[in-house]
């Protein structure tokens, strides 16, 4: 018999359980990229009622969606203001550079995530020959696990705006935002021009995001995602499974929440271990350095696996993790810290 692990890398490791296998079973299906098929249709009218936008287009990944959002924003030579830790900037291997000529303005991240207003009108540029055209702000929700700050994102985005600039959120993980500060989502997602929702994170889906917006600004996003790769054909299959995860999967991420903070409660009380109070479903940890590869030794030994490296480990609870897994990982970093 296989043992399962108890995987706490990412919220991007479950599996489609059997009603998400059956709904996507039986979806109706055809060719997306001439338009043909009505469940992703149906998923994409979905997305647009939830954040209440004009328009949406499937895409095969939330990079992806990311990428094309800044080529919808920006034209080559043109630059977009970022957080320095977010991962459009950090994460995507600067494909906006690489694919899209386009000149990254990152900014330094308060520790809540959120950006110094006075840095990000410092940084948007005069309209002078010397300089790139500074056309786009890119925030993200929720940020390493945080829920950025409504009036943050208030204040920014008018300061953006009142500066020429657009708008775009990478919400990732805007529900689980949404369900930590019970504040609707369309209320996260009015300020932006632009929002790119994975579906594949705690939401469960195996496959894609949606990037949402006005319907100029999705008539451009599927035009690059053809010149991408990205058009998709009988693509309702996948969509299918995102409607079921929208249906499903949403409320329950206070679980994911729950199990978050229960993690970080224990972690708490082992003195070899510094732990950051979670918001949402991902909990930071430090371990002390001189332990570090011998407790992610122990810890994988007893088929516990996280993500991290120096001991700075990054726990995220999702939807195949149970409370169970949750005390299953305290119980061996308690047999670990007892040893030693
Ligand atoms: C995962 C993630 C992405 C990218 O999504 P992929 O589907 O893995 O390409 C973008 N932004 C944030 C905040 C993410 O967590």
């Amino acid at each position: 018999m296989t043992v399962l692990n108890h995987d706490f890398r990412s919220d991007t490791v479950t599996r489609p359980d059997a009603p998400m296998l059956a709904a996507m079973f039986a979806a109706d299906v055809g060719d997306d990229v001439y338009g043909e098929d009505r469940t992703v249709r149906a998923l994409e009218e979905k997305l647009c009622a939830l954040m209440g936008k004009e328009d949406a287009a499937f895409m095969p990944s939330g990079t992806q969606s990311n990428l094309i959002a800044l080529m919808v924003h920006c034209e080559r030579g043109d630059e977009y203001i970022a957080g320095q830790n977010a991962h459009l900037y950090k994460f995507e291997q600067g494909g906006a550079a690489v694919l899209g000529s386009i000149q990254p303005q990152p900014i330094e991240n308060l520790p809540n995530g959120s950006l110094d207003l006075a840095k990000i009108k410092e940084a948007i540029k005069l309209d002078d020959i010397h300089f790139a055209r500074t056309r786009l702000l890119a925030l993200e929700n929720t940020i390493g696990g945080r829920v950025l700050p409504q009036n943050f994102v208030i204040n920014a985005t008018d300061l953006a705006r009142k500066h020429g600039l657009n708008t775009h959120l990478d919400g990732a993980r805007v529900f689980n935002a949404a369900v930590a500060s019970g504040v609707d989502v369309a209320e996260l997602a009015e300020p932006f021009d632009t929002i790119s929702v994975c579906l594949s994170k705690g939401l469960g889906a195996p496959i894609g995001s949606v990037l949402v917006g006005n319907k100029q600004h999705i008539m451009k996003a599927k035009r690059l995602r053809k010149m991408l790769g990205g058009g998709m054909r009988q693509a309702g299959y996948l969509a299918a499974a995102g409607i079921y995860a929208l249906d499903h999967n949403v409320e329950r991420l206070a679980l994911d929440h729950v199990n978050a903070k229960r993690l970080a409660q224990g972690f708490a009380q082992f003195k070899h271990v510094t732990v950051e109070q979670p918001q949402t479903n991902i909990v930071f940890t430090k371990v002390d350095p001189d332990y570090a590869d011998s407790f992610i030794a122990h810890m994988k030994e007893n088929n516990i696996i996280v993500s991290g490296r120096y001991g700075e480990l990054r726990w995220v609870t999702h939807k195949d993790l149970s409370a169970h897994s949750v005390e299953a990982a305290l119980n061996t970093a308690a047999d670990f810290f007892s040893s030693i």
